[in-house]
């Protein structure tokens, strides 16, 4: 066990590493756990078109990589493994937490930017076929599906925008929505427009992907007139919403959905606990927005730390 870290931060997407540069720059030691690599979803994003400053729009990953250089040059650091809990010592207040791999670490501070994963349908067959054809991002596995059929299922935002991209690559793309309105913002409607290989799926749902070693067909129900048909697909892409990240945080600080409950500040409970981001209720799931509220948590946590 090293020193106590000023602010351990759990979870390395766009909130905890704003966080980790505003601490970082007023001399606090600050160290990211990460599980898989920076950036979280908003890395698995092919384009970024609404972060100000880029104004063709930016890959998530590129946009991760280099927040993840602003931390460190400013002086925080990143160890890529994963916090499953902690604890508190009443008397020092100090945390300590263990990660994957073993390694024990104190901190004064512990700031939760846990994040989402995408959400599963829990239909027939999802479990079979989940890693062999069906899967939640496109930008990771979409190039095995060039000049392929793939299903898009989902009618947000995530949806839409990783349809434009998959279009790009496959034959064919459906895109499978439950009713005939999407919640997607208009501009990203209007682009799937002008895709003739996009095909709408509109007020359908999948009752079974069907498949042998790999999925190779879709079965879905038209929900008006409670048709079942089928179609023959080589991938799929789930984007139905995201759960939150937060088995680390006791329940009693979560909503029904599991996302953390905090207060104007940021602030989970008064003894140096906080979270940031889409892991709490309420979040608007916007890298913008992660990012002011990684910002804005710094300042409270600075004044914690002053008041120790
Ligand atoms: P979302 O906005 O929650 O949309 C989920 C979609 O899946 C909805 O269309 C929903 O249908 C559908 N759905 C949910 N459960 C389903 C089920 N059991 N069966 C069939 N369909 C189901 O999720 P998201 O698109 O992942 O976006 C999450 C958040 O991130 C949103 O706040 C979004 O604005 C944000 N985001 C923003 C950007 C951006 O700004 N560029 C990009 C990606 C995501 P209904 O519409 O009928 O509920």
């Amino acid at each position: 066990m090293g020193d106590i870290l000023d602010v351990a931060i759990v979870g390395g997407g766009p909130a905890g590493m704003t966080a980790a540069i505003y601490i970082a720059r007023t001399g606090k030691s600050v160290k990211i756990f990460e599980r898989i690599g920076a950036g979280g979803q908003a890395a698995l994003t092919d384009n970024i078109e609404n972060y100000p400053g880029f104004d063709e729009g930016i890959n998530g990953f590129d946009l991760s990589d280099k927040m993840r250089k602003q931390v460190e040059r400013l002086g925080g650091s990143f160890e890529f493994d994963s916090v499953e809990s902690f604890t508190q010592d009443p008397t020092s207040k100090i945390y300590t937490f263990k990660t994957g791999v073993g390694n024990e670490y104190q901190a004064k501070v512990l700031l939760i930017t846990t994040g989402t994963t995408p959400k599963k349908l829990g239909v027939k067959g999802e479990d079979k076929f989940f890693g062999r054809g069906i899967g939640t991002c496109a930008i990771c596995d979409g190039a095995f599906y060039k000049g392929k059929v793939v299903a898009v299922i989902g009618g947000g935002n995530s949806a839409l925008e990783e349809s434009l991209y998959l279009a790009n690559l496959a034959s064919k793309v459906y895109i499978v929505h439950r009713r005939d309105e999407f919640r997607a913002e208009h501009y990203v409607q209007q682009q799937i427009q002008e895709k003739k290989n996009i095909e709408f799926l509109l007020d359908t749902v999948v009752e079974e992907f069907v498949g042998d070693q790999k999925i190779n067909k879709c079965i879905f129900k038209n929900v008006k007139d409670n048709t079942i048909f089928e179609k023959d697909i080589d991938g799929v892409f789930l984007y139905v919403g995201l759960d939150p990240n937060t088995t680390i945080i006791d329940s009693k600080y979560k909503d029904e959905q599991g996302f953390i409950k905090i207060d104007a500040d940021n602030k989970i409970n008064e003894h140096g606990l906080f979270a940031a981001g889409d892991c709490c209720v309420d979040s608007r799931k916007q890298v913008i927005i992660a990012c002011g509220e990684g910002a804005k948590t710094s300042y409270t946590i600075g004044d914690y730390l002053n008041s120790l």
